[in-house]
């Protein structure tokens, strides 16, 4: 699990497939389609969470199972899973091309068989 520390503002955020900031939005960052790469920006240091401690057997642990501690660690900014993106260009540029999640825009209609 890959997150974002502000030195400006000291937030934590958690990466999603959109992009999210900090408090005072001077970082900014966000995980590539493929839910491994990131893309951040402004003054981020990327942060990682090993995920193996909050998952058991594939299944998320929670409640009294869940690790009373858990390692948060700096990411080297050079690392191949992360890449530094320009803020304008992400959203002005066409995202299929970027490799970045769109949320589908879904209209649920009642079936024909529902409506007769
Ligand atoms: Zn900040």
């Amino acid at each position: 699990m890959k997150l974002i520390f502000c030195p400006g503002c000291t937030d934590l955020v958690r990466l999603m497939k959109e992009i999210r900031f900090c408090k005072c939005k001077e970082s900014w960052g966000l995980y590539k389609e493929d839910g491994l790469h990131a893309i951040i920006g402004g003054r981020s240091v990327p942060m990682g969470i090993n995920n193996f401690r909050f998952c058991l057997m594939g299944g998320l642990v929670v409640g009294d199972e869940m690790p009373l501690s858990v390692e948060l660690f700096r990411i080297s900014a050079d690392s191949d899973r992360i890449e530094w993106g320009n803020l304008e260009e992400l959203q002005s540029k066409d995202k299929l091309t970027l490799g970045i999640g769109i949320a589908p825009a879904v209209k649920i209609e009642d079936s024909p068989e529902d409506s007769s």
